[in-house]
């Protein structure tokens, strides 16, 4: 299996090194050149398979030089979920939530980045490379932590948190702080959060910084999640869904499912299309957006215009205004026309607005559907999941249970994806329930727990007693010897 860029298609390299470099060097993203298919036998046989043989399975599709390793580090990964890492629930009629967090920090972040280190590690192997790999992270809450616990403990990795000083929550600034490891690192910085991804963004092209590592045998790598390491582990939880549905009967096998995906980067949902094109029986892609909405216009009208607010919602994880992976989608349906698509990133990045050609559009609208929800309908669907159903949902859940019921079609079952535990927004959810919060998110959880009996997670309310270990508040032009002062630890180990 050979990879290719979506800016240039002579740049060629296998899966391995695709993991290994995260983006191409024209700045496009690595995607497979053919797409594997499994048969519908082979799907069937996915029906009561655990989770992570079906990991294995579809990522060995992708990866195949690491198919002797995948079973161990699936198992590896997965070990570390709360049982199953993908349980579907039904909440009523043809409606169904994919829970994606029960993994180590309670978001579905967890599902790709308990993965990712052995796969970089195993890709490193494979490819004779015998550095350390550093991996510096900017995040305004969830991808730090989930990267944190995903790196932490393992060999020949390291992991760099950056994230704003006051810029996070008080829950996300302790999961943070607070992780154990001999090779991860955490700072908050002076400034937003722009500013820290801007700032370790320059850490990536900076000349000095890198021969400084690579004298002690480090090498700087992202985690982001245009790493094509991070699509493929998403991709299962598709098979796994549909598998869980025919065996419970819900469904007939070949019945067509539609998935509804809360979306900011557009890598959650690319991977359900990825599923479809390995003969997955998807109906349709239902892509949801909060009011940062360009994605549902862009699926609607087949332009992507990112010329608006940037707005704060009760779905951050969600406000994003540049989608990184939908780049993966355009290269797809453009025939995979590299210089079309580089055109269109350039044009995006220049004038903040590109079209496709209304054929594209056409075809996009085979698959996909769209839909936003305003802070309102969000509130009001958190509502009504608990109290029709007593189920009880996040804000990003909720975006798209929101955009489900707008945009369904009564006959087809739809399967909404679950990315956060309400636990991580518990003030929003209680607001939602008319429940005041109660200022202090620790205490919130439990006021959660009280009136919904959902229990909260041990790692969770262990957080308070836990060593605060990572204290450090830098200046925004430390981030580089910070990143050096680390290595320098590193080497010493
Ligand atoms: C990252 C994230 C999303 C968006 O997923 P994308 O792959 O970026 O579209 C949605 N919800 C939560 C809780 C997230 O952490």
């Amino acid at each position: 299996m050979k990879f290719y860029s979506t800016r240039n298609k002579k740049a060629e390299v296998s899966g391995a090194e695709a993991v290994c470099r995260g983006i191409s060097d024209e700045g496009g993203l690595f995607v497979p050149q053919s797409f594997p298919e499994f048969s519908s036998e082979q799907i069937k046989a996915f029906c009561g398979e655990p989770y992570e043989n079906v990991a294995a399975q579809v990522i060995g599709e992708f990866l195949p030089e690491l198919k002797n390793e995948l079973p161990e580090y699936t198992r590896a990964a997965y070990s570390r979920f709360d049982g199953d890492p993908a349980p579907l629930v039904k909440v009523f009629d043809k409606t169904y939530v994919l829970e994606l967090w029960h993994g180590p920090t309670h978001a579905f972040k967890d599902i790709a980045l308990t993965l990712l280190p052995y796969l970089l590690q195993g890709s490193k192997k494979l490819l004779g490379n015998l550095s350390t790999t550093l991996i510096p992270v900017a995040t305004s809450g969830d991808t730090g932590k989930a990267a944190l616990e995903g790196f932490s403990g393992v060999g020949g990795t390291a992991v760099a948190v950056f994230y704003p000083d006051g810029g996070v929550s008080d829950l996300q600034r302790l999961q943070m702080i607070t992780t154990e490891g001999d090779n991860v690192f955490v700072s908050a910085v002076k400034g937003n959060f722009d500013d820290a991804q801007t700032a370790v963004k320059k850490a990536f092209t900076d000349t000095e910084l890198k021969s400084a590592l690579a004298k002690l045998k480090i090498e700087l790598s992202s985690a982001n999640s245009i790493n094509f390491g991070r699509l493929a582990p998403q991709i299962t939880y598709y098979f796994t869904a549909y598998a869980d549905l025919a065996e419970g009967k819900q469904i007939r096998f070949g019945d067509k499912v539609d998935f509804c995906v809360p979306s900011g980067n557009f890598g959650d949902i690319l991977a359900g299309y990825y599923a479809l094109k390995m003969g997955l029986p998807v109906g349709r892609l239902i892509c949801a957006s909060n009011i940062n909405n360009v994605l549902a216009d862009f699926i609607s009208t087949g332009t992507y215009d990112a010329r608006r607010e940037f707005r704060k919602t009760s779905s951050p994880s969600m406000d994003i205004l540049v989608s990184s992976n939908l780049e993966r989608l355009v290269f797809d349906l453009s025939g995979e026309n590299d210089e079309l698509t580089a055109s269109r990133m350039a044009k995006l990045k220049e004038e903040g607005v590109y079209s496709l050609t209304p054929h594209e559009a056409e075809a996009m609208l085979r698959v996909f559907a769209a839909g936003y929800a305003s802070e309102e309908e969000v509130a009001d669907t958190v509502a009504e999941y608990f109290d029709e159903y007593g189920y009880i949902i996040d804000p990003h859940t909720a975006v798209a249970a929101a955009v489900a019921a707008k945009t369904r079609d009564d006959n087809t079952p739809v399967v909404i994806l679950s990315t956060a535990s309400p636990h991580k927004f518990a003030a929003s959810v209680l607001k939602a329930i008319e429940e005041r919060p109660t200022g202090n998110e620790l205490k919130d959880l439990q006021k959660l727990e009280e009136v919904t009996a959902l229990e909260v997670p041990e790692s969770l309310i262990n957080l308070p007693t836990k060593e605060k270990i990572f204290t450090d508040c830098i200046e925004l032009g430390d981030v580089n010897g910070t990143i050096i002062a680390f290595a320098e630890r590193l080497g010493k180990k």
